[in-house]
């Protein structure tokens, strides 16, 4: 589990360098704080698909300069300002602002304490039924006046396949698994060739067939999002071991796609290999994500829409997509 948890923290940082509020935002703030003993600059930013909705705050000591905003879009940050109350003596500036992660109860929770006297803290929490499908972190420095506090919230869905080894096909424009570069099948090489197959009694014979190349890799290498379930998260993706595209191991129309594979596999079966991956749709893409995915209802593949080719489809043609867009991570 210590090795799982390592991955979120280095994920969950990588991705709030990418939704940081710009520091002429950090900079505003902080400039009506001059006046307080005791202030703090709050950032919280949401490196989640979800929308954050402000539901609640409880100001224990001191009061907003500059009010948290209602609604905190995905992969968005908002700055907010709590200072100490002008006329009190010897009190500085603690509270807690509350957000809805969804409607069944999920919050997420940051809390700043800047006391008159005493170090600084701060701490993020989350609490209810989906609280274990995100990460998170939370920072304060010392000093008095105009104190940086930072907050994040994570998804861990959005979790790269650590192994990365995936890139595209410049041919079929597909998705697969490459570790030592061209692997699999690619749809459009089909030909027939003749191959010797060893026989039950021990003998070699020829056979006549259809055969296919191997993809060629062409781009950058690509990870595959896994995780946990959580919402517009699609499961069953599996990686499979005759063309080593990425495919999705489910049943539809009464089908289960088509494999680009030789003789041995006469049914054109996918075969699942590896882990399985939980693809996120329908969102809005996230830093380091790419959009643009399509899953194709005759392969069962995953495929680049903008560059699909004919002759790239295993069942015949074109791919044909489904309405949902699927992402996948490109750093
Ligand atoms: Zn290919
Ligand atoms: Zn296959
Ligand atoms: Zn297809």
């Amino acid at each position: 589990m210590a090795e799982v948890n390592l991955v979120v923290d280095v994920n969950l940082e990588e991705m709030a360098k990418q939704v940081q509020a710009a520091r002429d935002i950090i900079d505003d703030v902080s400039a009506l704080l001059e006046d307080a003993a005791r202030s703090v600059v709050i950032e919280v930013v949401n490196a989640t698909t979800c929308k954050l909705l402000y539901v609640g705050r409880n100001v224990s000591h001191g009061t907003f300069e500059v009010l948290p905003g209602t609604v905190i879009e995905p992969f968005s940050p908002n700055v907010f300002g709590a200072r100490s109350s002008s006329g009190a003596v010897g009190t500085g500036t603690e509270g807690i602002v509350r957000y809805a992660m969804d409607d069944v109860g999920t919050e997420f929770r940051v809390r700043w304490d800047n006391p008159f006297s005493g170090g600084n803290e701060a701490q993020a929490f989350i609490e209810g039924p989906n609280k274990d499908l995100y990460s998170y972190s939370h920072m304060i420095t010392g000093g008095n006046k105009k104190v940086p506090a930072r907050f994040v919230v994570g998804e861990k869905a959005l979790l790269r396949d650590p192994e990365s080894a995936w890139i595209t096909c410049d041919r079929c424009k597909a998705l697969f698994y490459a570790p030592g570069g061209s692997q699999g099948a690619c749809p459009p090489t089909k030909h027939t060739d003749t191959i010797s197959v060893s026989s039950d009694d021990g003998t070699y014979i020829f056979v006549t067939g259809d055969v296919w190349d191997p993809h060629q890799p062409k781009g950058w290498i690509l990870g595959v999002p896994y995780g946990q379930y959580a919402l517009h998260r699609s499961e069953g993706w599996r990686r499979c071991q005759n063309c080593k595209m990425l495919y999705w191991d489910g049943e539809l129309n009464n089908g289960r796609g088509v494999c680009p594979s030789g003789f041995l596999n006469s049914n054109h079966a996918h075969a699942a290999e590896g882990q399985a991956y939980l693809l996120p749709y329908d969102v809005k893409t996230a830093p380091g994500l790419q959009n643009d995915w399509r899953f194709c209802e005759k392969c069962f593949v995953l495929f680049f829409e903008p560059h699909d080719v004919d002759n790239s489809c295993a069942a015949g043609g074109k791919h044909r997509p489904t309405a949902h867009k699927f992402q996948i991570n490109i750093v």
